[in-house]
């Protein structure tokens, strides 16, 4: 038996004891009429009590629940704490619906929900800007009236699971790969992923194997005919000593383009930290210029003026590669008779080591190229000096790892001006400079 039966009762009992009593001392007339008042009493306490719930049923408020008495207490005791419960599910719902959304949010992966007729039902930020989408108007549209490609809306109606390659969606340049699955069989969620970035090293890894392909066999195929006329013909000992030379060149050619790929790679590794120490300038570049004077064998005039004296914290051997590329490049696109300038100075606390020549110049329009690999203004001159067309590009790399920056400026027929600049941070002087900086 429950509560609202035991209350029930209990009321039913009293009543009736009370309805006797009166009968009993006062007569039948007294014992109906008590019996009728009782009843409408009763009646109102509950038409009472059911106009309250009906109210409040119609805008439940936890906090205003109303108060009833006897059986009513109890009925409106277990509202209360049914309707708590329910309010509470619901917050954990809501919660779980905020997550869901914060997580679709924080998705590399463009998301939409479309709808059987493809029409667009939800999409997350990504989507937006994957497909260039607006959360204010685009909701209940064909998602194929939006992004028109023929492609694309095919992909759509035929339901293909494999993913698509979308160019250029809607002008934003953009390269994505779109898949869809199935949500039941009312919806279907279209997810994307941008993959510019991927297709951009795509494409530079495989330029970058044809070009070293294309670098090696022109080498070999030189060094293969030498070998081929070797076995046929007979030579006499000046013949093969002027081959075997021409041969040994076609060799350093192929050695020094594995060399500077070698150093290249090692450049590019993400495990190569740069080891840094402390690089003496002055050693540095007396030795430079020594080398230069070597390779240029004469044929130029070549200086080096130090400013204030200073060092670098740096690596020596990739400083020295950088350096030793920009004097060799100087050299060897500056014709007989020329002039090249190295220097080293102080500016504002930032170091500036600069080559100057006076050779062939480079067309403005050449110049932000001049750093990517096999990057060559003219080819033919480049082959014919040694050149691997690679001395920029790991000049580049070397200055960006010492967080400086290469400056170019040059003239066609005049000349050309190669600085790199040190930031304050890596210019480390000696106690007594301090003043002269
Ligand atoms: P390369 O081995 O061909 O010299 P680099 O990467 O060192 O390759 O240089 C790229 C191109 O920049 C060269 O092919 C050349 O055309 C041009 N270049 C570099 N330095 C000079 C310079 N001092 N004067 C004129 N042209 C230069």
């Amino acid at each position: 038996m429950n509560q609202i039966w035991r209350r029930g009762l209990t009321t039913i009992v009293t009543v009736t004891m009370a309805w006797l009593a009166v009968w009993f001392f006062f007569g039948k007339i007294a014992a109906l009429l008590v019996c009728a008042f009782s009843l409408i009493l009763l009646g109102l306490h509950q038409l009472g009590n059911l106009s309250k719930l009906y109210e409040w049923l119609a805008e439940p408020d936890l906090d205003a629940l109303p108060r009833g008495s006897g059986a009513w207490h109890s009925l409106f005791y277990r509202l209360h704490r049914t309707e708590r419960k329910r309010a509470k599910r619901l917050h954990e719902l809501n919660a779980s619906l905020d997550r869901l959304r914060d997580a679709s949010e924080a998705m590399p992966y463009g998301v939409v929900i479309l709808n059987l007729e493809n029409r667009i039902e939800w999409f997350n930020s990504a989507a937006q800007e994957h497909f260039g989408l607006n959360s204010a108007q685009d909701f209940g549209y064909f998602i194929g009236n939006l992004v028109r490609l023929p492609d694309f809306i095919g992909f759509l109606d035929a339901k293909k699971t494999e993913a698509l390659v979308l160019r250029s969606v809607r002008g934003s340049g953009l390269s994505l790969s779109v898949k869809q699955v199935a949500i039941g069989d009312r919806q279907k969620l279209l997810l994307s992923r941008d993959i510019t970035q991927f297709e951009r090293v795509d494409r530079m890894r495989r330029d970058f194997v044809a070009n070293v392909s294309h670098e090696l066999k022109t080498p070999l195929t030189v060094l293969s005919g030498f070998i081929e006329t070797f076995e046929d013909l007979e030579f006499d000992q000046n013949q093969i000593r002027q081959y075997l030379g021409m041969m040994r060149e076609q060799t350093s050619s192929m050695l020094r383009l594995v060399d500077d790929l070698l150093v290249l790679s090692a450049l590019e590794s993400e495990d190569n930290r740069l080891r840094e120490e402390r690089v003496g300038l002055r050693t540095l570049l007396e030795s430079i210029h020594q080398d230069a004077r070597v390779l240029s064998a004469g044929r130029h005039t070549v200086t080096l003026k130090l400013g204030v004296e200073a060092d670098l914290r740096g690596n020596e051997r990739e400083l020295r590669s950088a350096f030793g590329n920009l004097v060799s490049n100087a050299i060897r696109y500056t014709p007989t008779g020329g002039k090249i300038a190295l220097s080293w100075r102080l500016l504002n606390g930032q170091g500036f080591f600069t080559v100057e020549d006076t050779g062939i110049g480079i067309e403005r329009q050449h110049l932000p190229r001049l750093t990517e690999r096999f990057y060559r203004v003219d080819r033919s001159r480049s082959r014919e000096t040694g050149g691997t067309g690679l001395g920029l590009a790991i000049v580049k790399h070397v200055v960006s790892r010492h967080d400086a920056t290469l400056e170019v400026t040059s003239e066609p027929g005049k000349g050309s001006c190669f600085s790199v600049r040190f930031p304050k941070t890596r210019v480390l002087l000696p106690e007594f400079a301090g003043k002269a900086v």
